[in-house]
């Protein structure tokens, strides 16, 4: 049997078939293929739920305003992502009447949709033969074809596109699609891969050649620059002062504290718009890393004794923490107000 057959046989018996996106419409094949990049399948399903439940259509979906769509995205990470789902399906609600486009190269054109995922979506909605190259099958192939360099350098890269498509099986595309998904998730994984019970280790190079370790080649380590900032937690009893970012760069779009570079630099803010308060209180640095530098956070609590207008611009406002809880806030906010409401 070749590769795609025992990979389908082995989905058959071994593979995820109750995930909530298995057998859905274009449109929530696409957001599940949106949700999973970078994130795993338990992580993502009860925000695809959630997602669902609110927003069931595309015109629903592009029908809310970017703050709900952030929302309900808040805690997943790379916001762009749901900036870009949101912006994807007003297109589709105005240039293709709602529908999801049923051609590769108008899907292609969506913003946040790449190669990968316009051809998930027409392999896994409508069984179009089309080779993926997410991830998980970057691994696989580079694994099973001994493929050696970083997938992240484009001449690789190339090969391995190569062998998607040749190893692209005739009919079955959904199941195939599901089953290099499934492998990769569940048996070939980045460290431990569970080689014995895999059903193509006959002919898996890495696996004969004892490369299982080696393959994919790792992306050239560069150091990750290292960002310091602090975050203004203005209080006013219950409610905290949060203020809308910019629609891009990090967080865009979304709910946060002041921001700045020192405390110094908060203070001098605090100052200048006249706010008096108690002492300031601060609470423990602690990091986020994003894909290209390393953030250190340091929060400074400062209990006000009243709401000053200044503070209360357009694009910022004043909520109870539990409720800022539930609005469109980047997970280091969600960490600092969940410490505001255990202290
Ligand atoms: S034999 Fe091991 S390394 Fe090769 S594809 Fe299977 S799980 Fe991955």
């Amino acid at each position: 049997m070749d590769f795609a057959s025992r990979l389908i046989a082995w989905q058959r018996t071994h593979g995820r078939h109750d995930l909530p996106w298995q057998g859905a419409d274009a449109y929530q094949v696409w957001l599940s293929e949106i949700m999973l990049q970078q994130t795993q399948v338990s992580t993502v399903i009860p925000y695809f739920q959630r997602f669902v439940a609110s927003f069931p259509a595309i015109a629903a979906l592009a029908a809310a305003t970017e703050e709900q769509v952030l929302a309900h995205w808040s805690g997943l990470g790379y916001y762009a992502r749901g900036r870009n789902l949101h912006a994807a399906a007003r297109i589709i609600a105005g240039k293709h009447h709602g529908k999801f486009p049923r051609e590769f190269e108008q899907i292609l054109e969506l913003p946040g949709i790449g190669r990968s995922t316009a051809a998930a979506i027409c392999a896994l909605a409508w069984h179009e033969r089309r080779a993926i190259l997410d991830g998980n099958v970057k691994r696989v192939l580079a694994r099973y074809c001994g493929i050696a360099g970083s997938p992240s350098e484009k001449v690789v890269e190339a090969q391995l596109w190569q062998q998607a498509e040749a190893l692209l099986p005739q009919r079955d595309i959904a199941a195939y699609i599901q089953a290099q998904m499934d492998l990769g998730a569940t048996l070939c994984m980045r460290s431990k891969p569970k080689c014995g019970e895999c059903p193509v280790s006959s002919d898996c190079i890495a696996f004969q050649s004892g490369r299982v370790s080696e393959l994919p080649t790792p992306r050239p380590r560069k150091t990750v620059p290292e960002r310091h900032t602090t975050f203004l937690l203005l209080m006013h009893g219950n409610d905290i002062l949060l203020e809308k970012r910019p629609g891009s760069g990090i967080w865009g779009g979304m709910w946060c504290p002041p921001q700045f570079d020192d405390e110094a630099a908060a203070k001098d803010w605090f100052m200048r718009n006249g706010m008096v308060a108690s002492d300031g209180d601060r609470l423990e640095t602690f990091s986020h890393t994003f894909t290209h530098f390393k953030l250190h956070i340091s929060p400074l609590k400062i209990q006000l004794t009243s709401k000053p207008l200044s503070a209360a611009q357009p694009g910022s406002m004043w909520l109870d923490v539990g409720e800022a809880l539930r609005a469109a806030i980047p997970t280091p906010v969600r960490s600092m107000l969940n410490e505001l409401r255990r202290g």
